[in-house]
């Protein structure tokens, strides 16, 4: 076998030991295949690495928080004291390629600005660690393009913080849309939006850093919505753009709201806000509709049915589950809830709707075909 089917079967949880003796393996899988637990280093200590990463890597059973990147060197004793991170596993952004030598760390977690993303996931691959790229994947799809393929060129595992793939109340919508339980739907609506109007100074204002507005931000959320709660991609979309506060809007887009058609004749609207709390899936179908609002914050989710149901699941960190799910494929080769290829289609989505807008809302087609549907 050669080395790279050697780590491919790695990969699908292949873990023969009389095999595994005295073979050659690729960079930062030496001790992958014998470890209860994956080491996590997380790139970017603020706000979501801060009050979700860390807490939910407590919780986690097939991962660990192993490590940190900072470029803030205060934050690095805080966090070696309450974490028990040991000195030799907190980098900044300068020595952070130096991570290949370090067995301990086999996930680099990238939750930096969005315009950062693609540079960080490149040499966590060449280090040969596998990566969680938060979402929007990147800015560009040529930047997926790159993050993909550095991984692919590494061997190493790629998956986007789409931590909706593994919560409960979108697996169960996943599971009507599958089973046709209210029918084909005919028409999904999905709004992601919060109220992001009193810091003018925050990074995702600056186009810059966020590669644009609430569509980056939020959009990329009512776009899963979309996908998921009609088990289709779009066949095309058209686009509108607009604000009401132009004045604090200055650099990246406020509200915006697209169409979407399916090819079997299906249809949907979304809208993104960085000026408006909304949070909401609905979905209609020949049998009936079921919906979920919140449908994308942390949860715990709601949701309810035309059949006078209320989906009811236990709470459990989002987080924690998703990054146990990606630790689970590697070490299991079960399904990648949320490969690399899924973040790249939602951007090649996010830069048609952006076209439709500059070309004064034209219907742009969109060639996906099953890109990014992972059906489990
Ligand atoms: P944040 O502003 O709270 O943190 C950003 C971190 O990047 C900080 O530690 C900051 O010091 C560091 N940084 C490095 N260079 C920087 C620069 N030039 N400008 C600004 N900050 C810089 O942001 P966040 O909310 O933690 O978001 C980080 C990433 O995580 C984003 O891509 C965001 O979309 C994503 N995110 C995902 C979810 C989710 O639910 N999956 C939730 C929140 C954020």
């Amino acid at each position: 076998m050669d080395r790279r089917n050697f780590n491919k079967k790695v990969g699908q949880g292949f873990l023969g030991t009389t095999l595994l003796a005295g073979m050659p393996l690729a960079c930062g899988m030496e001790n992958t295949q014998n470890k209860k637990k994956l080491g996590i280093a997380l790139v970017g200590l603020g706000t979501y690495s801060t009050y979700e990463l860390a807490p939910s890597l407590q919780e986690t059973e097939h991962c660990q928080l192993a490590a940190i990147v900072t470029g803030t060197p205060e934050k690095e004793k805080i966090w070696a004291d309450k974490y028990g991170i040991p000195k030799e596993n907190i980098y900044n952004y300068e020595n952070f390629d130096e991570i290949a030598k370090n067995d301990s760390i086999d996930i680099v977690y990238v939750v930096l600005p969005n315009s950062m993303h693609a540079d960080f996931c490149i040499r966590a691959a060449k280090a040969g660690k596998h990566v969680i790229c938060e979402k929007p994947m990147a800015i560009s799809v040529l930047e997926c393009n790159a993050i993909i393929e550095a991984c692919n060129k590494a061997n190493v595992k790629l998956s986007v913080g789409y931590r909706l793939h593994s919560e409960p109340y979108t697996k169960e919508i996943k599971r009507f849309v599958k089973e046709k339980t209210f029918g084909e739907v005919q028409y999904i609506s999905a709004d992601a939006a919060y109220f992001s109007n009193t810091n003018p100074n925050q990074w995702r204002l600056k186009r810059k850093l966020s590669g644009g507005g609430a569509l980056m931000n939020m959009g990329v959320y009512a776009i899963q919505s979309a996908i998921y709660g009609t088990g289709m991609n779009p066949s095309n979309v058209r686009a509108q753009e607009f604000s009401t506060r132009p004045d604090y809007f200055k650099d990246t887009d406020e509200t915006i709201t697209a169409q979407f058609e399916f090819s079997n004749g299906a249809f949907g609207n979304i809208m993104t806000s960085h000026n408006a709390n909304i949070n909401r899936l609905f979905a209609t179908g020949k049998k009936g509709w079921f919906e979920l609002n919140p449908a994308n914050n942390y949860g715990p989710l709601k949701g309810r049915t035309s059949k006078g149901d209320e989906i009811k699941f236990e709470h459990e960190r989002q987080q924690k589950l998703q990054m146990d799910d990606f630790a689970k494929h590697i070490l299991m080769g079960t399904p990648n809830v949320a490969p690399g290829e899924m973040g790249k289609r939602d951007m090649i989505i996010v830069e048609a709707i952006y076209q439709s807008i500059k070309e004064g809302g034209k219907t742009i087609p969109l060639d996906l075909g099953n890109m990014g549907i992972v059906s489990k």
